[in-house]
């Protein structure tokens, strides 16, 4: 409160317990003075430490800002490297999950295979099976074959047994037949030796005929042999064979050409 004013013009100084109000004033206001100038010296020392406490504190912000810049490079570089880690895991998911594609669809393609294979194997095994039962039953046919076969070899061995027999008695009856026939051939060897000079003399002049010349082998119609000259010259007074006695003449004479002409030992 200023002073002044107590001291106005308008202020009535006859009124003492006025004055002494205003005395009182005056000392309160002294003392609220003096009190103001000490609040006002603790404020002016409490802002001195305020502003000592602010620069400590700006001091300390700044030390913090640093340490958080650092702390933040820091971080950040970690982030960095942690992302250039997450996009390695990325490529190598993306990597993994095309190799699991490419192996699932493989899988399929070989479980496809395999139920395909599995469906062939099973026709497979049924076809044999089914050739296995006709193979039974072609071996069993083929056994009964066998025993029928045998049957018929063990018939056909007796028949062959008995045939044998009978070829031998064959070949013994045809060993005397043989004998027999030998024995007739030697006996008309020797006949044809004994008849050989008739059969080769003309029964008109007898004397051997010849292979050519006025002497040479002819013969009649009926079939006998007489020297050329010797039968030309009979005919041109007989008009008979004349041995057998049938008709011929000079017409029936033919030559033969034959060089060793014998005749039938039955003739
Ligand atoms: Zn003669
Ligand atoms: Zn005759």
């Amino acid at each position: 409160m200023d002073s002044d004013l107590i001291h106005n013009d308008s202020f009535d100084p006859e009124d003492a317990y006025a004055a002494e109000q205003v005395e009182w004033l005056l000392q309160w206001n002294n003392h609220l003075c003096m009190e103001s100038d000490v609040a006002a010296t603790a404020l002016k020392m409490q802002l001195i430490s305020v502003n000592s406490l602010k620069e400590k504190l700006k001091l300390k912000l700044d030390q913090l800002g640093e340490m958080l810049d650092d702390e933040f490079q820091t971080l950040k570089a970690k982030l960095e490297e942690t992302q250039n880690k997450i996009h390695l895991l990325i490529d190598r998911d993306l990597e993994l999950r095309r190799t699991v594609e490419q192996l699932t669809h493989d899988l399929q393609f070989v479980t496809l295979q395999k139920d395909q294979l599995t469906i062939e194997r099973d026709g497979m095994v049924l076809k044999l099976e089914e050739q296995e039962s006709s193979y039974k039953g072609m071996v069993a046919k083929q056994d009964q074959q066998i025993r029928s076969m045998q049957v018929i070899i063990s018939e056909s061995q007796h028949e062959i047994c008995q045939k044998e027999a009978l070829r031998r008695q064959l070949l013994v009856d045809l060993e005397g037949q043989e004998q027999v026939h030998l024995q007739q051939m030697e006996a008309q060897r020797q006949s044809l030796v004994e008849n050989n000079e008739d059969s080769i003399t003309c029964s008109i002049c007898w004397v051997t005929w010849d292979a050519d010349g006025d002497h040479r082998v002819v013969s009649l119609a009926c079939g006998h042999l007489f020297g050329h000259s010797c039968i030309r010259n009979y005919l041109m007074r007989s008009e008979s064979c004349p041995i057998c006695r049938q008709a011929a003449n000079v017409q029936h004479i033919r030559f033969i050409f034959g060089r060793h002409v014998l005749p039938n030992q039955t003739q």
